[in-house]
């Protein structure tokens, strides 16, 4: 993606000007405070940001004035998010809960390798109470080898106790300059022809984000090198089927961080994708209740599929009234994702009567290790993981136990069952096998 590659690597490359005068000076002289707080709506480079900051910490070969190398090992594992000491937390998201309340722990000790453990928090307003309690905890006696990032769209549902804490630079909205300018680099970079009035307009329909206005030149330059003003008016998004069946996946699987940002990444027209979902959805009911004989689409059961498309119906009569136009859509999604969380984790408890029994010789601290191991070879497989439960070991196999067929299936790919028994091995020390009990 655009957004991602073409990301500002250096203080000099960012975009937001005042971000760059403010705070990119202050760093390169620097400067450093223990908690900054980023605010700013999305796609305006708050992230970005966060782990430039990162870089200017910890990069290996910087000096006081200069920009972090970009070069070394520390700089590089920063940007592809793999730096064990940039820990970034999604508070959106139900981990991110957990792991704060545990922060306090962990920020005790010392970075692995680098000057400053960095946390960042993305999302910050969405935490607890008990969460914003742990952290401010945190937050008041910081160890001095911790620096807190916390990125918000939402300033207002932070507790003041919080912002007061904390340095805090106001992205604000991108300008059409700034957003030309970063629409500019990524054209440079793909050698793309693009007119300064494509450029312009482009900017224009971006609307103040950056992440919007990557989005549409990669729309454009997926048809053709030579982007002119016409083409950029012409852009219309439409729904593909491989869109489609994207989508489809992930609401199996429920999550609804990952919908979100599915939708996020999409400029969808929404009106149109609801119609074509609704559309499939209601022929899988149909097929479900016998009506209609074909195979279904998705694995949704009947009870499911009724509730999404009530949602998706609400959605879409909601969609003229609204401020934001993918706003009922999502929120239709993460009402429908978090009501069927809910019913998963009642099914597990009745699946396994004593969790201390059930899971004997293999507890929750190792059962996260293997789902942390896990991800960097496969992030998906990892989700999946998340969602089954170690049922115990059994001489030198672990025995799993998982809820959905399409998820044993997953897990049952040789090449999955390879990953999970390598990791198994490294944390047990021993060669270790894997068997999965569907619940
Ligand atoms: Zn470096």
């Amino acid at each position: 993606m655009f957004y991602r590659k073409y990301r500002p690597q250096t203080i000099a490359e960012l975009d937001n000007e005042r971000i760059r005068e403010s705070l990119g000076k202050s760093l390169l002289s620097n400067k450093f405070s223990s908690a900054y707080l980023l605010v700013g709506s999305r796609g305006t480079g708050k992230t970005t940001t966060a782990r430039l900051i990162a870089k200017v910490l910890n990069c290996d070969r910087r000096k006081s004035g200069d920009e972090p190398c970009n070069e070394c090992e520390t700089c590089k594992t920063i940007a592809n998010g793999t730096n064990l000491d940039v820990i970034e937390i999604d508070a959106a998201s139900n981990t991110g809960v957990d792991d704060i309340r545990d922060l306090r722990e962990k920020v005790k000790l010392a970075p692995s390798s680098s000057k400053y453990k960095v946390y960042i928090i993305d999302e910050v307003h969405m935490l607890s109470t008990s969460a914003f309690n742990a952290l401010l905890k945190t937050l008041e006696e910081p160890p001095s080898h911790v620096v807190f990032i916390l990125a918000t769209t939402d300033p207002h549902k932070l507790p003041e106790t919080i912002k007061s804490r904390c340095q805090v630079f106001d992205f604000g909205r991108g300008s059409l300059p700034e957003i030309v300018r970063a629409t500019e680099r990524a054209a440079r970079g793909e050698k793309l022809d693009v007119g300064k009035d494509a450029i312009l307009e482009i900017a224009k329909m971006a609307d103040g984000s950056f992440r919007d206005a990557h989005k549409i030149l990669e729309q454009l330059a997926a048809k053709n090198n030579k982007i002119e003003l016409i083409d950029v008016k012409d852009l219309k998004p439409t729904v593909s089927v491989k869109n489609i069946n994207d989508f489809l996946a992930l609401l199996e699987n429920r999550d609804s961080a990952k919908i979100i940002d599915w939708v996020e990444g999409q400029n969808l027209p929404v009106k149109e994708f609801i119609e074509e979902i609704a559309k499939i959805l209601h022929e899988d009911l149909l097929i479900n209740m016998g009506v209609t004989d074909a195979k279904p689409k998705t694995q949704l059961k009947t009870l499911d599929l009724k509730n999404l498309l009530e949602k998706l119906d609400k959605a879409y009569k909601e969609l003229r009234g609204t401020v934001i136009a993918v706003l009922p859509l999502e929120v239709a999604l993460i009402e429908w994702a978090q009501t069927e969380e809910t019913k998963k984790v009642e099914v597990k408890k009745e699946a396994l009567p004593s969790p201390s029994v059930a899971t004997e010789g293999f507890g929750e601290a190792r059962w996260s290790q293997l789902l942390e191991k896990t991800k960097p070879y496969n992030h998906s497989l990892s989700a999946v993981l998340r969602s089954a439960k170690p049922i115990g070991l059994s001489g030198k196999t672990l025995m799993i136990g998982v809820n959905y067929k399409f998820h044993l299936d997953k897990l049952s790919e040789s090449k999955n069952i390879e990953i999970i028994e390598k990791v198994l091995e490294e944390i047990m020390d021993t060669e270790m096998r894997v068997k999965y009990i569907k619940q």
